[in-house]
């Protein structure tokens, strides 16, 4: 069980609920980051007291340390400073909850400080998960999930002896909120209905990645990471209530699920205290309540991120990174009302044919990808 933790992008969904599990289980917080939200950075510095505070830019570092003179944190900003919060030497875990493949850097430092991974960023295993499986192995820490999926196949997975026996992981996806409908019909959606989600509340990169069901794509190829189980294993099922988070099927064919309201806080109280559980504030599960639990097939022509990341684990080597960089790019700009939300899902396809897909052998490759990808995107609007 954690005792002392760094959380990286504390100011975010994830950050503020596992800032509220932190103080209710006495977890010490001994470094926060985050990107831009000064004001609850502060606010969240007087309340934990953490020996380092990091911003994304200097200027809004200035803006913390003028804020907190008259306390004893210290306060950084950048690259730098994120990695220097993943390797403090007093937390025991890392939470990364960072948006996109910026996390990866700082997991890979935080794995070599031999510090546990409590990952909401999985854009880290999207890109860099053969690096970062790899480094967790060496360093002998755990990587533990908080994506509700992911936290869902890692409950069930208790008392598995031999993961040899396992035929498939199933991960449920809510469809979003374009579910059923056509690759026309979502030409000319705007960035408002995009961003209306139906069950969960969550970042605005998520929730657009949640509507082009890229989220699940990006969850697909994490799954194989943290549980080292090939793709051809890992199916997708719509399930529109979102009480069932994901099940694992044994070779017998008997199938285990996690189910539970739809709410983040239990996955990140239990990656913080795995084995044990405690109390948590969420609603119980009243299934007569809800009384019907539907699932569909997903709709691979209409959602073409999810085939896009599947496609990318055939292809291998840094296709992932070019799918997940495109992406990251294509949802900045259809923020920015810049590209149509179908864009999105073009773009990330054809960028792994117009961008040469090379294998990984370190950061500076998956870096080096991204930015092509980036680059892509950007010169094809
Ligand atoms: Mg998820």
């Amino acid at each position: 069980m954690t005792e002392n933790i760094s959380i990286l992008g504390s100011t975010g969904s994830i950050g503020t609920q596992a800032l509220s599990v932190c103080e209710k289980l006495g977890i010490k917080v001994s470094a926060l980051t985050a990107n831009g939200n000064v004001e609850l950075m502060e606010q969240q510095v007087r309340k934990f007291k953490p020996k380092l505070a990091v911003m994304g830019t200097q200027e809004k570092a200035e803006d913390l340390k003028l804020r907190l003179s008259d306390t004893d944190t210290k306060v950084s900003f950048g690259i730098e400073g994120l990695c220097e919060a993943a390797s403090i030497n007093e937390a025991d875990t890392v939470l990364t909850s960072v948006v996109g493949m910026v996390g990866l850097k700082p997991t890979l430092t935080a794995i070599s400080a031999k510090k546990n991974i409590a990952l909401a960023n999985k854009e880290t295993l999207v890109t860099g998960g053969s690096l970062v499986t790899k480094a967790a192995r060496d360093n002998n820490v755990n990587i533990y999930p908080v994506d509700s999926e992911h936290s869902a196949i890692f409950q069930c997975l208790q008392g598995c002896p031999d993961k040899k026996m396992l035929n498939r992981l199933i991960l449920t996806a809510s469809g979003g909120p374009f579910f059923g409908k056509s690759y026309d019909d979502l030409k000319n959606v705007t960035v408002e209905q995009a961003l209306n989600h139906p069950n969960w509340s969550m970042g605005a990169k998520i929730t657009v990645d949640s509507a082009s069901m890229m989220n699940k794509g990006l969850e697909v190829i994490e799954a194989r990471w943290l549980f080292d189980v090939p793709v051809e294993k890992i199916d997708v099922v719509v399930h529109r209530e979102s009480i069932v988070h994901s099940m694992i099927e044994y070779n017998d064919n008997s199938v285990i699920a996690q189910l539970g309201v739809p709410d983040m806080k239990i996955p990140i109280q239990y990656a913080l205290t795995y084995p044990e559980r405690f109390e948590c504030e969420v609603g119980k599960l009243d299934l007569t309540k809800i009384a019907k639990l539907s699932f569909y097939e997903p709709d691979y022509e209409t959602f073409k991120c999810l085939r896009a990341c599947k496609k990318s684990m055939e292809l291998g080597g840094t296709a992932p990174v070019l799918a997940n960089g495109a992406n990251e790019e294509a949802v900045r700009l259809f923020l920015e009302r810049k590209i149509s939300f179908t864009d999105i899902g073009d773009l990330v396809w054809d960028s792994m044919s117009a961008v040469n897909i090379k294998s990984i052998d370190s950061l500076q490759d998956v870096l080096d990808a991204d930015a092509a990808a980036r680059e892509f995107v950007r010169s094809s609007i």
